[in-house]
């Protein structure tokens, strides 16, 4: 009777331990990896992007380098 009881506990502790990790490795994941981004917006045609991979020029970010030389030929 004692191993069936210790039976049941090992499978509830098992049990709560596997739902808990479940339960928290998508909070994880979205935490730590998944900093903060910076979005900018693209001046020339208003696409957001991150701000790592914007080209920065004088009018602003641009989602391009085109885009840029447009928007600072059209300024000119
Ligand atoms: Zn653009």
């Amino acid at each position: 009777m004692t191993r069936f009881l210790l039976l049941i506990v090992l499978i509830a502790v098992v049990f709560y331990k596997l739902t808990g990790r479940r339960n928290a490795r998508p909070a994880e994941r979205e935490s730590a990896p998944k900093a903060p981004q910076e979005m900018v917006r693209c001046a020339r045609c208003g696409m957001h992007l991150p701000a790592d991979e914007s080209f920065p020029g004088r009018g602003g970010a641009f989602c391009s380098a085109a885009h840029r030389a447009e928007f600072e030929n059209g300024q000119a």
